[in-house]
């Protein structure tokens, strides 16, 4: 199978020309003006970009929690992506207390066969006895080279700063990547207590209980422990400017902390959480909406690279589920959100199209930037001849209203419902494969591939 896509401008992080590709199998075999070549199929890319497809390292598909499961498995979380024009996930294998990485890697393995494009896999890790330090190792073997720790939700989720250092010092031998949920799980814990006994029921006590300085504070440590242990660490979510200054320092130090964030805390706020009639538990993700003064400087942190990454964190909930859960307090609302189908076309509207960001850097926050801090690159993350047909048709002048009546991810709200953007994924290319095309889903399940990663270390040399 070839395919020749002709006449687009392909954009990449750092270039913006016209050419044609041409696409052999899974993988860009030429890029030129006017190639000559025959082709089983044509795509005219007049007035269209090509970009490479989008890399979103943070989603939650299939994820028991909260007493509940993220309403996307594999199948529809990745077919929703492709519709968007994200060809590639990172999601989280998650380690129960007291039993192996090894088990969690095999039951989300599992979980992956049901991808419709490629994924890797981070490891969450709640339990790191000295004995089993070794584990991580494996895991780095295995293309598993980043692990997501978590400094919130004690009793459940939350590691102490040791088990958080030792974690961080083993990637110095490994080559891995700690990834941090930076909250300060502890002081946040008393403060949903206090809001519970008091009566709190409502949605906006969620982001009452975690203040900005919480995050701070967690990022701060995180930061800290990372030097003393000469490792990298990655922010995962930063919400707040308190977390931002303290990353913009330790960067301007010289130390290797990369951070990244959503397009929920880039668009909503505090006040979503204020919508009548319960509809405020569609907001309720963890770190919360943030009140929008911190908007802008995520923007501008973005612009700087103080910011390297948007991700989505997507982990839906039916809001018909959250609801039905926040009776008994807002703290049983299960926290998380849709959203990996939006992110593209979000930061493409509201990023590109307001001159906040260069198209270059759309790019590269979305797709090259994430494949090079996670060890895919420059397989996954651009245009290149060598590198996997990934490839995005984008129509910059595609008119689309976000809404769950058209969305392709199996939930029954959006949390960008109504928005109109300009700017949408035409034809979306996995592997060679055509997987949407015009609103067509030509994918199928099983057909995306567990993607063993690089280490960070070895990435980065
Ligand atoms: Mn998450």
């Amino acid at each position: 199978m070839s395919i020749l896509i002709a006449n687009g401008r392909i954009i990449t992080a750092d270039e913006d020309y016209k050419a044609d590709i041409y696409v052999e199998k899974e993988q860009i075999t030429a890029i030129g003006t006017s190639l000559k070549m025959q082709a089983d199929e044509v795509i005219d890319a007049t007035g269209k970009y090509i970009i490479p497809g989008g890399v979103d390292v943070h989603t939650h598909m299939d994820m028991p929690f909260a007493g509940t499961v993220s309403s996307d498995d594999f199948e529809t979380g990745t077919r929703a992506a492709a519709f968007g024009g994200t060809t590639c996930l990172i999601d989280f294998a998650n380690q129960s207390r007291g039993t192996r990485m090894r088990e969690a890697l095999d039951v989300w393995l599992k979980k992956g066969e049901k991808a419709t494009v490629d994924y890797g896999l981070h490891m969450t890790i709640t339990d790191l006895p000295a004995a089993h330090l070794n584990d991580m190792d494996e895991m780095v073997r295995e293309g598993v080279p980043s692990f997501k720790l978590y400094m919130a939700y004690p009793n459940r989720l939350m590691v102490d700063d040791v088990t958080l250092f030792r974690a961080l010092r083993q990637t110095t031998r490994n080559g891995g990547l700690v990834c941090v949920h930076a909250e300060n799980g502890s002081v946040i814990d008393l403060l949903v207590q206090e809001a519970l006994a008091e009566g709190g029921t409502a949605p906006t006590y969620h982001a009452l209980t975690r203040p900005a300085a919480a995050e701070g504070e967690a990022v701060n440590r995180a930061v800290a422990l990372a030097q003393m242990a000469s490792a990298p660490v990655y922010i995962v979510h930063v919400s707040t400017a308190d977390a931002l200054e303290k990353i913009a320092a330790a960067r301007a130090h010289g130390i290797p902390v990369f951070a990244e964030t959503c397009p929920h805390y880039l668009l909503l706020s505090i006040e979503d959480l204020d919508r009548p009639d319960f509809e405020g538990a569609k907001y309720v993700f963890t770190p919360p909406p943030r009140e929008k003064r911190h908007q802008a400087k995520l923007w501008e942190s973005l612009g700087k690279n103080v910011l390297q990454v948007v991700s989505t964190d997507h982990c839906p909930v039916n809001f018909k589920e959250k609801r039905e859960r926040a009776r008994s307090g807002f703290a049983e609302i299960p926290s998380g959100g849709p959203g990996v189908e939006n992110r593209l076309q979000l930061l493409h509207h509201y990023g590109v199209n307001q001159k906040r960001l260069s198209l270059n850097r759309w790019v590269e926050i979305t797709s090259t930037a994430p494949a090079k801090i996670f060890g895919l690159y420059p397989r996954k993350g651009t245009i290149a001849v060598g590198s996997d047909a990934d490839i995005v048709v984008w129509d910059p002048n595609r008119e689309y209203a976000i809404s769950a009546e058209t969305h392709h991810m199996r939930v029954d709200y959006s949390m960008f419902e109504g928005l109109k953007v300009r700017g949408n994924a035409e034809t979306v290319l996995s592997r060679g494969e055509v997987v949407v095309q015009k609103e067509k889903w030509l994918g199928r399940r099983g057909r995306g591939r567990f993607l063993r990663r690089t280490a960070y270390a070895a990435a980065w040399k």
